[in-house]
Parts: C-alpha cells; sequence; structure tokens
C-alpha cells in the first residue's frame, strides 16, 4: 500500500491518442492531468514567435525559463497557458508540431521541462503523457502504458483533427510529418521515446476511445493501492 496517491505514465508516438485518454483517465480517476508535449510546443511557439536562434543551445534554455507554462481547466476544457496567454489553439498547428521536435532535442531545454514535470507530479495523483514519461521523467511511476498504433491510422486521426479546426493539410503531408517526427523522436541522444520494459502496451489502431480509457482504468483498478482514489 503506498501513502500517496500513484503517478500514471502514458508514453507513445504522435497520434497515439495519448492526450485524449489522459484526459479521460484524470477525469474518471479524479486526479491531475499533465500534457508534456503541451510544454514543449509552448517553448516552441514563443521561440518561432520571437524569432530565437534555435541553433543556439544557450538561447533556447533562457527562453524555455523565461515560459511561465500553465494548464488551467474552464468550462470549454483543458487549456494551455504561457506567461498568462492562452496558447491552446496556436501550440496545435502543424509548423508547431514540426518544429517541437527540433527544439525536444535541446537536452538544456529538456532538463528544464523534465524538472518542472517531476516538481509538478511529485505529489502523485497525476497522469502524465509525453515521450519520456515512463523512462527519465518517472522511472518509479506506480503505473506505465504505452499507446501506439500503425503511421496510416495516426496520421488519419491528425488529419480528421486539423480538418475540425479548419487547418489545411493533406492526409500525406499529415503523414510524412507524423513519420518525421516519430524517426527524430525514437532517435534524440537523451529523453528518446521508447517501450520501457514495465510498461503495459496498448495497440491503439482498433480500439474506440473509451476502450482504451476502460483498459486503462482496469489496471488501476486490480492494484490495492488505488484505492486511495477518490472516484
Ligand atoms: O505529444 P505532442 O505531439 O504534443 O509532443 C510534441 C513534441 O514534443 C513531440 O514530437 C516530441 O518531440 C516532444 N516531446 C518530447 N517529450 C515529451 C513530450 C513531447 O520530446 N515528454
Amino acid at each position: 500500500m503506498v501513502n500517496r496517491l500513484p503517478v500514471i505514465a502514458l508514453d507513445g508516438p504522435a497520434g497515439s491518442g495519448k492526450s485524449t485518454v489522459a484526459k479521460l483517465v484524470a477525469k474518471r480517476l479524479g486526479i491531475h492531468y499533465i500534457d508534456t508535449g503541451a510544454m514543449y510546443r509552448a517553448v516552441t511557439l514563443i521561440a518561432l514567435r520571437e524569432n530565437v536562434n534555435t541553433k543556439s543551445e544557450e538561447e533556447l534554455v533562457g527562453l524555455a525559463i523565461r515560459c511561465n507554462i500553465e494548464f488551467k481547466y474552464d468550462d470549454k476544457g483543458f487549456k494551455v497557458f504561457v506567461n498568462g496567454q492562452d496558447v491552446t489553439e496556436d501550440i496545435r498547428l502543424p509548423e508547431v508540431s514540426k518544429a517541437s521536435s527540433d527544439i525536444a532535442d535541446s537536452i538544456g531545454v529538456r532538463q528544464h521541462l523534465v524538472s518542472l514535470q517531476q516538481k509538478m507530479g511529485e505529489a502523485g495523483g497525476v497522469i502524465l503523457d509525453g515521450r519520456d514519461i515512463g523512462s527519465l521523467v518517472f522511472p518509479n511511476a506506480e503505473f506505465k502504458f504505452y499507446l501506439d498504433a500503425s503511421v496510416d491510422e495516426r496520421a488519419r486521426r491528425r488529419f480528421k483533427e486539423l480538418k475540425a479546426k479548419g487547418v489545411e493539410q493533406s492526409l500525406e503531408e499529415v503523414k510524412k510529418d507524423i513519420s518525421a517526427r516519430d524517426k527524430r523522436d525514437k532517435e534524440r541522444p537523451y529523453g528518446a521515446l521508447k517501450l520501457v520494459s514495465d510498461a503495459t502496451k496498448v495497440d491503439t489502431s482498433d480500439l474506440s476511445i473509451e476502450e482504451v480509457v476502460n483498459l486503462i482504468a482496469s489496471k488501476i483498478h486490480t492494484k490495492e493501492d488505488i484505492s486511495t482514489i477518490d472516484e
């Protein structure tokens, strides 16, 4: 029996359904949700807006430190703020998605964001989604999941999402961007996306969101220590 609420690590490639699933699991279990990808995206958005020299590790780290990233809930749902400004929509733009993998290669930016994520989650009662949660941010997380799906299915999902937001990008382009991001995310020397041996892998290709949420919640409920969670 643990004395604190658990940490749930949810890793996986772009479009595997992590953020949708993490939000619903958080709601169902009454725990906090931390979207670590949104943190890399927020730093990327400000770097693009301020024309920061992304080749300079010093400038990038300085920028990351200046970004006060906050997560808030309102009646429209989960919102991301940087230095008091709502960037929820802008951080999802294709140019930010593309550039975020470059920014995420910066070891200094990663170290800064990882330490913020560790502080945000240290009390437990939290689900974090990202690439390196189970391997680096919370290697001792009580529960670890790795969501995956075929690249075609992930591209279709992202294409639908972007279309609904009025963003024009062809399915082929979306697939190309996702494949490039996968490669980059899996190959970076520090904080790479990987399936750790103690994570449960879930292929979401043929599962509905509800099925994935049920599966994760059921695994968590089978452990005694979740009895401290208030549903
Ligand atoms: O998950 P999402 O697609 O929003 O993440 C955007 C980018 O941020 C990823 O492509 C990845 O390069 C980076 N990222 C990361 N580590 C995390 C979360 C995201 O490197 N924990």
